[in-house]
């Protein structure tokens, strides 16, 4: 099938966006102030349905930095409903420090700190009326000309979309769209069980910029989300592929994964583990997992973006912040392509991946280097001491720092 010759007409380019998500969110907002353009965002729950409201996200400094020069109003919303992300400190779970990395000596700017249900208000004010909640989409297909269709449901009515110039799929990890026109993505268990919990803030103080704690290979994290809540997340090494079983989550299990077996915890980390303990029913388990990165589908006028285009390990909190950063890319890209009459679909899904596609892959195996310390038998001290040497400096640097232009993309154009 090859692509319709959409620069060959007058009318506005039909784009849709499925997943009003991080990624979908921005896209949305940029394109539905360009001219030359019709953009539908559809999105599965309802406007305030924020289904993983219990947890909290730090965000890179690098999505900031690139939300910045994008969409500045954008970012000062996001600033408003965070708090600075500025350093990343690591201990054993008895209270012994490893390091303290102040982000300023591999970053340009701080990251942030915000509860998933902020991030998610803010993003879709932002994009405003572009976006059609509620609905279910069903029936994604190419038409005979190359383009894409889909059908939805909302409010007992079923609407066809044709002659789609751009599908774009941000619907998440287990995106619909791209299961429908590419296949499922190969997915990889990395043999770590992960968790997370929202608390409100009990800790008198004891918690507060990012932090991570080690018992072995089985770590903590926590740092403290505005208003008042102190997020936490813990893993601990599981066969890869076994699920996590039902002793791994009681509060038996959490003191001694967590507690020192000689001598007593720190202050922080007595804490958190009564903290979890109290709250065992509350949490949210899942396991460490990677899906095969891919942005486009041959010469498809497909688009996936964030989780949709590439599952990752959480290990450095980049899988939103990746969204962020497609999101600015893919919405520069199109804008300023529209607003240089550009209509060739094609030339933008191809400056796009050269765009993308290596920042991708590096940011993907940066977060599974950095889960070293969380498999079976890791050494944390060593582990930990590694990430503040300077080859682990430097990529943390070109991490943070070597986010390109969000219009970088359109070069060449
Ligand atoms: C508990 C947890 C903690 C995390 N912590 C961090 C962190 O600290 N830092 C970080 O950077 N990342 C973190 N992540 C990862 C991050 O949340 C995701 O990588 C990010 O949300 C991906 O953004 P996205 O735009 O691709 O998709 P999402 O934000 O997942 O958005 C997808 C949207 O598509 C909608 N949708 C799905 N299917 C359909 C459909 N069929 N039709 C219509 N709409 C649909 C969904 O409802 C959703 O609104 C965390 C994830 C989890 C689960």
């Amino acid at each position: 099938m090859t692509m319709h010759p959409s620069s060959t007409d007058n009318k506005p380019l039909r784009i849709v966006i499925v997943g009003a998500g991080v990624a979908g969110c921005i896209v949305a907002r940029t394109l539905a102030q360009c001219a030359g353009v019709e953009v539908t965002c559809l999105e599965r729950v309802s406007r305030d349905d924020h289904s993983e409201a219990g947890t909290g996200l730090n965000i890179g400094p690098n999505a900031i930095k690139l939300l910045r020069a994008h969409d500045p109003a954008l970012a000062g919303a996001v600033a408003s409903a965070s708090l600075p992300w500025k350093s990343w400190r690591t201990s054993l779970t008895d209270g012994t420090e490893l390091f303290t990395l102040p982000l300023s000596d591999v970053a340009d700017n701080d990251g942030v700190r915000i509860r998933w249900s902020e991030l998610y208000r803010v993003l879709r004010e932002g994009a405003g009326d572009a976006v059609r909640y509620g609905v279910t989409v069903s029936d994604i297909g190419r038409e005979a000309d190359g383009r894409c269709m889909l059908s939805y449901t909302a409010g007992g009515e079923t609407v066809t979309l044709r002659g789609i110039d751009l599908l774009i799929g941000a619907d998440g990890r287990y995106s619909d769209t791209r299961r429908a026109l590419s296949g499922a993505p190969a997915m990889r268990q990395v043999g770590v069980a992960i968790f997370r919990l929202l608390v409100p803030d009990t800790s008198g103080g004891l918690i507060d910029d990012y932090e991570q704690w080690f018992n072995g290979p089985n770590r903590l994290l926590a740092f403290r989300v505005p208003p008042g809540h102190i997020y936490m997340a813990g893993t601990f090494p599981l066969r890869a592929g076994d699920e996590i079983g039902d002793a791994d989550k009681s509060a038996d299990a959490l003191r001694r994964y967590y507690l020192p077996a000689d001598g007593a915890a720190g202050d922080q980390c007595a804490w958190l583990v009564d903290t979890l303990c109290a709250n065992v029913g509350a949490i949210h388990w899942a396991r460490l997992q990677e899906t095969e990165a891919g942005y486009r589908d041959g010469d498809a006028p497909l688009l996936y973006l964030g989780d949709a285009a590439h599952g990752m390990v959480p290990t450095l909190g980049q899988g939103a912040t990746q969204a962020i950063e497609d999101g600015c890319v893919a919405a520069a890209l199109i804008a300023g392509r529209l607003a240089a009459g550009s209509r060739d679909v094609g030339a933008w899904l191809q400056a796009f991946d050269a765009a993308r596609s290596e920042r991708i892959r590096f940011v993907m195996d940066v977060s599974l280097e950095a889960s070293d310390t969380l498999f079976a038998g890791a050494d944390p001290v060593a582990g930990s001491l590694k990430k503040v040497q300077p080859p682990f400096r430097a990529k943390l640097s070109r991490l943070y720092r070597d986010v390109g232009h969000a219009s970088a993309a359109e070069a060449g154009q």
